[in-house]
């Protein structure tokens, strides 16, 4: 039985215009709007005088679902040790392996078993919430007092169990695999947020190596939310690190308070960056990022991953000026091709019109969003005009964005050329069946159009190509590409409070501890 979510969105069912169903011819435009970058900064990394960050820096977010079947009406919970399926009998607890429960009957089960449960709910008849949720853990509630009951934390075992003790290096027999902690990381800058995370450059000081580290707050993932994205993004790192237009993984260790993602050093900042300095690319510019990312999500897309975050601030140009994709915090693996996934999920400005409407979805939502971003690089704006709209209350809600994604028509600058509009239209089409590489030709589609005519392909993947545009930078540890903002900050990280801590599961973040064995071997060239 297919289990599907009735999380009805706060956000698509609640605004005054019905959703738009199945076919719809896409409409196009031709403009000269303002530009989201009206002017050059001051410096680099500093925003443009009356340019307003918010829209674009606007952060990825998950929302609650839940999922029905047999009757029941599944939630992602969290659970202690004494927590057991009733479906296979086994133990509910730990990273990667989820329980849900019933928030009618209370049946707990394995998200693994939870479309198996023969046994029909005991307790049909309650009506549906609206739950909404952000990174923080508020919720925006429909029915507020049914869902505070639901959100009550599971009860703890009498005795918490302990954080797992991290292993260091010299307790290991020689030979056996080494894991890292906090001390054997130089803390150097802070080097960027993200709506989960910060991220900080870091040296490994017994290789004076320098790397990027992301540091999660434990409670910002026990939060009774669903939990597999850490170690989805845990995966995904290892998989990645395959990739040369991926940022691959070194390392990840654990303290009671905190997970940290050891990753390679992407030095030449973020798209985001750079196009705050650059207004618009140059088409050829834009084709080129264009390219390397369609190479890179499709790698992904191979491999059963959706990557649902593609935008600026998660686009990287290394030293040579070369794309790599970074954080995997969103992504859904284990899809097939032909599978189909409903998670309301992802930064508001990029989010797929098949998700608005609360469609089932596959690989298409992530050609949506290289729409919307190659639009960006070539327009120099969002395709949803929202930041003209930062003046009228009305039109600065999430619940206009998602209504103008679903419902305007896109307008492309007549500045750009028959090409590059035509790539901007097969990518923002938005019915998913007719949209360029979810067709028929898939990936080739994308290859084959006009508008990348001049991309060789096979070169482009081998880093034969030389990148349009080449960071400037001074030396390996130079942070001029990444903003003040952050590298200003002061790089240590705020004490464990033990009040905090109390409240966490270790248990779940158990198993969390990798060393990358190709990175290792590698430092042990050194
Ligand atoms: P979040 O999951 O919270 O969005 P990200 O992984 O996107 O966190 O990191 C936040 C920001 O940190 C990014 O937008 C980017 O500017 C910077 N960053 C992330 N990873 C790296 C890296 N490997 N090298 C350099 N900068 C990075
Ligand atoms: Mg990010």
């Amino acid at each position: 039985m297919r289990s599907f979510w009735i999380e009805f969105l706060t956000a698509a069912a609640s605004h005054p215009f019905p959703a738009i169903p199945g076919d719809i011819p896409t409409p196009y435009d031709f403009d000269h709007s303002e530009e989201l970058f009206p002017n050059v900064p001051a410096a680099p990394g500093m925003p443009c005088a009356g340019e307003d960050r918010s829209i674009y820096r606007r952060g990825a977010r998950r929302w609650r679902k839940l999922y029905r079947v047999n009757g029941h009406i599944f939630q992602a919970k969290r659970f202690n040790r004494r927590a057991f399926c009733a479906f296979c009998q086994d133990r509910i607890w730990g990273l990667g392996r989820q329980g849900f429960k019933c928030i009618q009957c209370k049946l707990l089960v394995h998200k693994k078993c939870h479309k198996l449960v023969q046994k029909p709910c005991s307790n049909e008849h309650v009506d549906p919430v609206e739950v909404k949720e952000d990174a923080n853990g508020e919720s925006t509630l429909g029915r507020a007092s049914s869902v505070r009951s639901r959100a009550e934390p599971e009860p703890l075992p009498e005795t918490p169990p302990a954080p797992p003790a991290p292993v260091r290096a010299e307790d290991l027999e020689p030979g056996s695999q080494r894991h890292y902690s906090l001390e054997d990381f130089e803390l150097i800058r802070v080097i960027g947020r993200g709506s989960y995370a910060k991220v900080l450059m870091v040296e490994l000081k017994r290789t004076k190596r320098v790397y990027a580290m992301k540091v999660i707050k434990k409670a910002l993932v026990t939060d009774d939310e669903d939990i597999d994205w850490v170690q989805t993004e845990k995966h995904v790192f290892e998989t990645a690190s395959n990739h040369p237009f991926l940022v691959g993984l070194h390392s990840c260790f654990q303290t009671p308070s905190r997970l940290f993602f050891v990753i390679e050093f992407v030095r030449g900042g973020d798209l985001m960056f750079h196009m705050q300095r650059q207004r618009r690319l140059p088409e050829e510019h834009a084709r080129f990022y264009a390219a390397e990312i369609s190479l890179a999500l499709h790698f992904l897309h191979e491999r059963g991953v959706i990557y649902r975050d593609l935008k600026l601030d998660n686009v990287l140009l290394d030293h040579e000026g070369h794309i790599k994709l970074t954080d995997y915090g969103m992504c859904k693996e284990g899809v097939r091709p032909g599978d189909t996934t409903s998670t309301f999920c992802g930064t508001p400005n990029y989010i797929a019109p098949e998700i608005l409407r609360g469609e089932e979805y596959g690989f298409s939502v992530d050609w949506w969003a290289l729409g919307v971003l190659t639009y960006e690089m070539l327009a120099g704006r969002s395709p949803f005009d929202i930041a003209q709209a930062a003046d009228n209350p009305d039109q600065n809600t999430e619940d206009y964005l998602f209504q103008v994604i679903l419902e305007k028509t896109i307008r492309i600058p007549r500045s750009l050329s028959v090409k590059a509009a035509s790539v901007l239209k097969g990518f923002l089409n938005k019915n998913p069946a007719e949209r360029l590489g979810c067709g028929e030709g898939a990936f080739l589609d994308i290859v084959n159009h006009p508008f990348f005519k001049s991309i060789e392909w096979e070169m482009l993947e081998q880093k034969q190509v030389v990148p349009p545009f080449k960071p400037r930078l001074e030396g390996e540890r130079d942070l001029a590409n990444f903003p003040p903002e952050f590298t200003d900050e002061p790089v240590h990280l705020t004490p464990d409070d033990d009040t905090v801590i109390a409240d966490i599961d270790q248990s779940e973040f158990e198993g969390f501890e990798y060393v990358n064995p190709l990175l290792m071997s590698l430092e042990d060239c050194v």
